[in-house]
């Protein structure tokens, strides 16, 4: 048995356990991550508590301008309901008169604009509402897939570590730790294969008796320059 095929295909296995516990880290590491939601939750809280001020403004100023209306009328019941008669007290109700007009017609101007900012207030709670009902399906729809690419990662993964048991039992201890210390140092890639006499590793040409050696299979041939193990098929 060609001892380079064996570590070739051991690596195989074990590059492809590499990748998806890499995906399986990242699939975790979105898993629970709600900051979106939480930032459009905040926005609609936001919102909802503006309105809710407005709202509360401008019933206070309608109470306010009813309270207004009601001096107006008690004024005016004085001016023309006859009971007053002196010219100095009748000329001081139509001074007091004129003045709580003019309030009235101030309070009024406030209440407009009060009234417009709760209605443009109102759509804007809405659109948020709706905003933050979009990122919630969403994120509940998503966190549903992680999940479920979760359980299939996990499978994949547990087949995997299987054949790599098969695979590794099938080889010599010492050939094996040849390949995890060159592996270690290799970050992943400790097998490379040899094509049109180049490391595949490093791409350097080799000598052809290194060639010869590693395509007899007996013994591990590493390369000369970059150590890794050289693999002809
Ligand atoms: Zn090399």
């Amino acid at each position: 048995m060609n001892k380079a095929r064996q570590l070739y295909e051991l690596q195989e296995v074990d590059l492809e356990i590499q990748l998806r516990t890499e995906a399986l880290a990242q699939v975790r590491s979105q898993l629970g991550k709600d900051d979106d939601l939480v930032a459009a939750r905040s926005a609609c809280d936001t919102v909802k508590k503006r309105l809710s001020d407005l709202e509360h403004q401008q019933k206070t100023e309608e109470w306010e301008l009813s309270e207004l209306g009601a001096k107006i009328a008690v004024v005016e019941k004085k001016l023309f309901g006859g009971s007053v008669k002196n010219p100095k007290e009748l000329m001081a109700f139509q001074q007091d008169l004129e003045i709580l007009k003019t309030q009235r017609g101030e309070r009024e101007d406030r209440l407009l604009t009060l009234m417009m900012d709760v209605e443009s207030s109102q759509q804007d709670a809405s659109l948020k509402k709706s905003d933050f009902g979009k990122i919630d399906r969403e994120w509940r729809e998503n966190q549903q897939k992680l999940l479920q690419q979760q359980t299939e990662l996990e499978a994949e993964l547990a087949a995997l570590e299987q054949k790599r048991n098969l695979v590794a039992g099938q080889i010599d201890s010492d050939s094996l730790s040849l390949y995890e210390e060159v592996r270690r140092v290799k970050q992943g890639q400790a097998v490379a294969k040899v094509m049109q006499g180049r490391c595949q590793g490093c791409r350097i040409s080799l000598p052809v008796s290194d060639q010869q050696r590693a395509r007899m299979g007996q013994e591990l041939v590493q390369c000369s320059n970059c150590g890794r193990i050289l693999y002809l098929s």
